[in-house]
């Protein structure tokens, strides 16, 4: 399945910073000194940013020349998750910016709204929208960090329909305000 993963060079950077398992096998990092690719949760000691790229599709990195990580296997078969739960996680990723439902992503990927939450639940611990959820304050946070724009259009441009339902939800996630987090951040 190929998919747009709106990720830019920095968000990559930030989630493999913090060993993000939620990101594993979305994109792959490869390190120009060693040649060595890993997952994005590996624990290994982190390059330098200047020897690092980043790769979505597993044939191309190893096309490159890159050999897996001993420690992360990211040539692995990976999945704690099954194909539908992948496939979804890829749908979220992909489309965050859309008001996606439950139904929404259900049609997508061609299984029962019933169905799709509970496997996916049962996988993650977490629910598809809180998943959503996630990515979208991880976006964010992004924004806040590196960008002018004010809360309200961080708010719309990651895919809330709300502010207070972001204001709610980034504070759940951060336990701050994106004020604070931008001021902290900064
Ligand atoms: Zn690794």
């Amino acid at each position: 399945m190929v998919a747009i993963i709106h990720l830019s060079f920095e968000e990559m950077w930030e989630r493999i910073i913090a060993c993000d398992r939620n990101y594993d096998g979305l994109f792959f990092t490869a390190v120009k000194t060693t040649k060595i690719y890993c997952r994005p949760s590996c624990r290994s000691r982190k390059p330098k940013k200047i020897n690092v790229e980043f790769y979505h599709d597993i044939m191309e990195v190893e096309k490159a020349g890159y050999r897996a990580c001993k420690r992360c296997q990211p040539e692995v078969e990976y999945s704690p998750h099954s194909e539908l739960v992948r496939t979804v996680i890829v749908c979220l990723v992909s489309q965050y910016k859309q008001p996606l439902t439950l139904q929404d992503i259900a049609n997508q990927v061609g299984v029962s709204p019933y169905h799709l939450e509970r496997t996916f639940k049962q996988e993650t611990s977490e629910t598809p929208r809180t998943y959503l959820e996630r990515i979208r304050i991880d976006k964010a946070a992004h924004l806040l960090k590196s960008t002018a724009l004010t809360n309200l259009e961080i708010c719309y441009e990651v895919g809330f329909r709300s502010p207070s339902n972001f204001y709610k939800v980034f504070r759940s996630i951060k336990a701050c305000s994106p004020n604070e987090y931008r001021k902290l951040n900064r």
